[in-house]
């Protein structure tokens, strides 16, 4: 795949206004600030495709990007302690109308600080995706963050602590210095090989 060939194509609020399905997806979903919008333009290799904010907690949207022969599905962040109810509501309806839309998922990836233990959202997400069988693996981010000599051992932990949920990888990665991206790409690219 080449992922130097990428656009924006439409931030939707709203379920009904998706565009069709008609190429594979990649989803995107982690809480709010985890480093997803970093993440995707490290991907691919661009600086401003995905906004990356300073304060958390912007209107919730799902934000498609073409990505040479699929699309990128960027689901809004969870788990920003300000949200009114309304807006959580609007965001349960957000996703549950994207996943029960039959879209062509190849495979979801979930981030997760890698410094931290999941939070109550991660888990619940994480949930979801076993109770829902979405094929999905797991982003550490900011691994750039962490000491050389604590990685392995962090990654063996969130190992343990994803398989149940139906996990079928853990990459540490750093939308900071590059970590993981290759490894990270791999997964993707057997995601989408029939
Ligand atoms: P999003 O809300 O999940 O899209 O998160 P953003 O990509 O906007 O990033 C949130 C904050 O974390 C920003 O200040 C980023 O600069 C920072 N950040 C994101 N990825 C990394 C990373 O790999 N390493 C470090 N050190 N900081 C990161």
């Amino acid at each position: 795949m080449n992922y130097n060939n990428s656009e924006f194509l439409a931030s939707y609020g709203l379920s009904r206004q998706l565009p069709d399905s008609d190429r594979p997806e990649i989803v995107f979903s982690g809480r709010s600030n985890v480093g997803k919008s970093s993440l995707i333009n490290k991907l691919c290799n661009r600086k401003k495709l995905a906004r990356v904010s300073a304060t958390p907690g912007k209107t919730a949207t799902i934000n498609f990007y073409r990505v040479d022969t699929a699309y990128f599905v960027d689901l809004p962040g969870y788990g920003y302690a300000k949200v009114s109810n309304a807006e959580r509501e609007r965001w349960d309806d957000l996703i549950n109308s994207y996943f029960e839309a039959d879209r062509a998922v190849c495979l979801l990836v979930q981030l997760l600080d890698s410094r931290h233990a999941p939070s109550a959202d991660d888990v619940q997400m994480l949930e979801y995706l076993h109770y829902h069988r979405i094929p999905f693996v797991a982003a550490l981010t900011k691994g750039d963050k962490l000491k050389k000599s604590e990685m392995a051992a962090r990654k063996e932990e969130f190992e343990k602590i994803c398989a149940p949920y139906g996990c079928q990888g853990v990459v540490l990665t750093s939308a900071e210095n590059g970590l993981g991206m290759d490894e990270l790409r791999a997964l993707l690219e057997a995601s989408m090989t029939p």
